[in-house]
C-alpha cells in the first residue's frame, strides 16, 4: 500500500505586521544611535526570541519606568501606555521613544474622543493584557473592560442611549462579534467603533488560518504563549476544523507525538514572529517526511510604519553631524 502523501500547508500572510516590524526596527535604530543600553518599558512584542536577541544587543527590559535609570533613553512598546506612564517618564527626566502601533494608537484616541462625548466604552479585550491598560488609562472615568461573551451580563452602563464598544486589536474577530452581539441585545442604541479595531494583521492571519485549518490535520502557529493575536490563530483553527493545534516558539517544542497519523500540516505564525522561526519549522517537519510545502495566499500585505517621531529626528540630527564632519574634513 502507498503511503498518504504528507504535505505542509503554509499559510500567508502570517509573522511580522508593520507594527512589530516599526517597533523592533526602533529599538535596533536606538542601540545604534545612543549605544547600549537601551530601556524597553515591557516587552517590546510579544515574541520571546526577539526579546532575548534585542537583550543580546543591550536592549534592558523592565515592567516599569521607575526601574529606568533617571535620564536614561526608554522605548514604550508597541502595545502602547497610558498618559500616566508618559507623565511618569518626564518626572523622571526620561527620554522616551514611543513605539506604540499606529493602529493602538487610533483606539486611543477613539477611546479619548467618546469618553469627551461622555460615552460610556465598553472596551472588549482581555484583562491585564498591556494593550488593554494602556486604552483604559486614556479615559479610566469612562471604560470598562469586557473579557469575551460571558462577561456581558456584568456590563453596567449610565445611558444605554450612549454606550459605544471599542476593542483591543489583537482578538479573535469571531468571538468579538458574538461579545457585540450579545451586548446589543441588551444595549440596542450601542454605537460601533469609527472603523475596525482589530487590525488588518490579526484579521488576515486568522482569514488564512481558516482558509487551510478544514484540510489539515494538525496546525502548528509559531508564536508565544504571551502573544493574545498568536494564542487566537490556534483557536481558530480548531474552530475551523484542524483536528489538533499547537503553538511553539521554536521547532525544538514539536512533540513528535503530534504527527502520529498525521498527512496534512498547517503552519502558520503570529504577529510578532520572525520568519526565521518558521523556516526553522518547515526544516523539523521536511526532516520527518513533511518536504512538500504549498503556500496558500490569501492576501497580500504591503502597509509600512515610519519609524517613532522622535527617533527620526535624532537619526536625522546625526546624519546631518556627519555630512557636516565629512564637509569639514575636506575643507
Ligand atoms: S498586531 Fe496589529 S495592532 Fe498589533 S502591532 Fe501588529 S499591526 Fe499593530
Amino acid at each position: 500500500m502507498t503511503e498518504p502523501r504528507k504535505r505542509v500547508l503554509l499559510a500567508a500572510p502570517r509573522g511580522y505586521c508593520a507594527g512589530v516590524d516599526r517597533a523592533v526596527v526602533a529599538v535596533e535604530k536606538a542601540l545604534d544611535l545612543y549605544g547600549a543600553p537601551v530601556y524597553v518599558r515591557k516587552q517590546i512584542v510579544h515574541n520571546k526570541h526577539v526579546v532575548m536577541t534585542l537583550e543580546k544587543r543591550g536592549a534592558i527590559f523592565v515592567d516599569e519606568t521607575d526601574e529606568v535609570p533617571e535620564g536614561a533613553t526608554v522605548v514604550f512598546s508597541a502595545h502602547g501606555v497610558a498618559p500616566s506612564v508618559h507623565e511618569e517618564a518626564a518626572r523622571l527626566s526620561l527620554k522616551t521613544i514611543d513605539a506604540t502601533c499606529p493602529l493602538v494608537t487610533k483606539v486611543h484616541h477613539e477611546a479619548v474622543r467618546f469618553a469627551a462625548d461622555d460615552f460610556d466604552i465598553l472596551l472588549i479585550g482581555h484583562e491585564g493584557h498591556e494593550e488593554v491598560v494602556g486604552t483604559a488609562g486614556e479615559a479610566p472615568a469612562h471604560i470598562q473592560l469586557v473579557d469575551g461573551p460571558d462577561d456581558v451580563p456584568n456590563v453596567n452602563v449610565r445611558d444605554p442611549e450612549r454606550v459605544v464598544w471599542l476593542s483591543q486589536t489583537t482578538l479573535s474577530v469571531d468571538e468579538t462579534m458574538e461579545t457585540v452581539r450579545r451586548l446589543r441585545e441588551r444595549f440596542p442604541a450601542l454605537q460601533d467603533p469609527p472603523s475596525d479595531d482589530i487590525c488588518y494583521a490579526t484579521q488576515n492571519r486568522q482569514v488564512a488560518v481558516k482558509q487551510i485549518a478544514p484540510q489539515v490535520d494538525l496546525m502548528i502557529v509559531v508564536g508565544s504563549t504571551n502573544s493574545s493575536n498568536s494564542v487566537r490563530l490556534v483557536e481558530v483553527a480548531i474552530e475551523h476544523g484542524s483536528k489538533d493545534g499547537h503553538l511553539v516558539d521554536y521547532a525544538d517544542e514539536i512533540d513528535e507525538a503530534w504527527l502520529d497519523g498525521v498527512t496534512s500540516v498547517g503552519l502558520t505564525s503570529g504577529a510578532s514572529v520572525p520568519e526565521v522561526l518558521v523556516r526553522d519549522v518547515l526544516l523539523w517537519l521536511a526532516e520527518r517526511g513533511y518536504g512538500e510545502v504549498d503556500e496558500v495566499v490569501s492576501a497580500q500585505e504591503s502597509l509600512l510604519f515610519s519609524l517613532p517621531r522622535e527617533l527620526r529626528r535624532d537619526l536625522k540630527a546625526a546624519e546631518a553631524a556627519k555630512a557636516a564632519k565629512g564637509a569639514d574634513a575636506l575643507t
